[in-house]
């Protein structure tokens, strides 16, 4: 069944590619861009290639490069081949450029950026779109010469043609058509001799045997500029797909709250890989990939007719009920290892592991294991109002006798063991008369502070039993 926003199916054994610009930090936008794109060669047998388009000099910084192939790896996108650096691609960009201009299909533009700004506003003022306006278009050696002379340093602009239309099927948005008289002429080469993105882009792909390109939304409007390039030089253009913008929960663009957190960032925080990749797996892929699934399985089931046109909300909640399925699935020893850096200093292997494994469950993210610690390892903070008063309906009669039910027992309740605190608990249910909810509400806040949290037994045979006698014993006399 074909589902109404749906694009179409990708060639067999795709050769994809991510081409990050090294000016920034990734983010969840083009980390899905990445997993998309690996998803499709992965799946179908094909190959991710991974290169770096630095040709903006002074934008371009080499720890942003490392950190995009650290969170690369991090999320478990591995590429094929070696790396493609735009920097070290001169040659063949000069090459290539000069055969487009000998060929008469791109020529030097004298222009200053002051003059095509001046252009640019009385365009926009006459109410026409702003394009360049051929000015360079026709200037013979002589004129060319003179410019030159002038200590004007040309750009090199492509000769868009007059008329006619460049039409291509986008994989998300189906049928694309664009006419050439609304594309300006455009610049291939900057006038430091740097190539332009349209260019390196579209030269690249090609070069690498590229042949389907997922990108954002926002280069859907370069691609028939692109497909000039790439019909001007007898290249083989990609098939493109344009996937949807990501938006927050109210359709508004990415807050940055959450969505526009770097990869590094939700990294630090605790965010599993495992969750983002399903979260991201999800935002612009309608699909049945049901439940916590690893890359393999989102690759099969990854597929170019289930991308959607429509905007795809990004929920911080979704992400955060992916990053609990994450968790619940982390082995003990990864669990350990997770929460490492959020457990308190200098607590023995076994202590760690145990206390890890009661506690775990009740965490998205490392930060929320500080409470825990305190009941365990600390000093619990003043109850909350709700609490409070559920101590104080139980009566310091009752903590009395579970303080002096645990004292009996001391000896036997060190070491860990959760059995030894259940039979505990017994005898305080036999001392007091109360059971149930009526015993274990009043328990729970007492040694723990909240109503909530893991089963009490395993939790409490975490403590020494000294802090438990001494939590009760501490409300079995009157409050002053
Ligand atoms: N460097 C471009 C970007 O990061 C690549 C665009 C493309 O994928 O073609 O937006
Ligand atoms: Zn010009």
């Amino acid at each position: 069944m074909a589902l109404p926003q749906a694009g179409a199916p990708a060639p067999a054994a795709p050769v994809t590619r991510f081409a990050p610009s090294p000016t920034g930090e990734l983010h969840l936008g083009n980390a899905r861009t990445a997993l998309f794109n690996w998803l499709l060669a992965r799946g179908r047998g094909g190959r991710f290639l991974l290169r770096i388009e630095d040709t903006d000099a002074g934008r371009s910084r080499t720890e942003y490069a490392t950190q995009i192939l650290d969170d690369l790896r991090w999320l478990g996108l591995d590429w094929d081949g070696d790396i493609v650096v735009q920097s070290a691609r001169g040659p063949a960009y000069a090459e290539a450029l000069a055969r487009l201009e000998a060929d008469g299909r791109a020529y030097p533009c004298y222009c200053t950026p002051v003059e095509i700004e001046v252009s640019r506003r009385s365009q926009l003022a006459a109410g026409r779109p702003p394009r360049y306006a051929g000015t360079c278009r026709h200037l013979d050696a002589h004129q060319r010469a003179a410019r030159l002379a002038e200590g004007r340093q040309p750009t090199l602009r492509f000769r868009v043609p007059d008329a006619g239309r460049i039409a291509f099927t986008d994989l998300v948005h189906g049928e694309q058509v664009f006419d050439c008289a609304d594309i300006g002429d455009f610049v291939l080469r900057r006038a430091d001799h740097s190539a332009a993105f349209f260019f390196s882009n579209i030269l690249d792909d090609a070069d690498s045997g590229v042949t389907v390109v997922l990108r954002g939304e926002d280069h859907l409007s370069n691609t028939p500029r692109q497909l000039l390039i790439a019909e001007a030089l007898g290249l083989r253009a990609p098939a493109y797909g344009h996937l949807s913008l990501i938006t927050g929960p109210d359709g508004a663009p990415l807050s940055k709250r959450l969505g526009a957190k770097t990869l590094r960032e939700l990294r630090e925080t605790g965010f599993l890989p495992v969750a983002l990749v399903n979260h991201l797996y999800r935002l612009g892929h309608s699909g049945e990939a049901e439940g916590l699934q690893h890359l393999d399985a989102l690759a099969r089931a990854f597929d170019t007719t289930r991308l959607v046109r429509s905007p795809a909300r990004f929920d911080p909640a979704q992400l955060e009920s992916w990053q609990k399925a994450a968790v619940q699935a982390l082995t003990p020893e990864a669990a350990l290892e997770w929460l490492r850096p959020a457990l308190p200093a200098g607590l023995a292997p076994a202590a760690a592991q145990g206390f890890v494994d009661v506690i775990r469950h009740n965490l998205a993210l490392p930060a929320e294991l500080a409470p825990w610690s305190a009941v365990v390892f600390g000093e619990l903070p003043p109850p909350a109002a709700a609490e409070q008063a559920l101590l104080a309906e139980a009566g310091p009669e009752f903590f009395a006798a579970a303080a002096a039910a645990l004292r009996d027992r001391a000896a036997g309740l060190a070491g860990g063991d959760p059995a030894p605190w259940k039979a505990a608990t017994a005898a305080i249910a036999a001392a007091t008369g109360r059971k149930g909810p009526a015993l274990f509400k009043p328990l729970r806040v007492a040694l723990t502070g909240q109503l909530q949290g893991p089963e009490l037994a395993p939790l409490i045979a975490l403590m020494t039993p000294a802090r438990a006698i001494a939590r009760l014993e501490r409300l079995s006399s009157r409050a002053p």
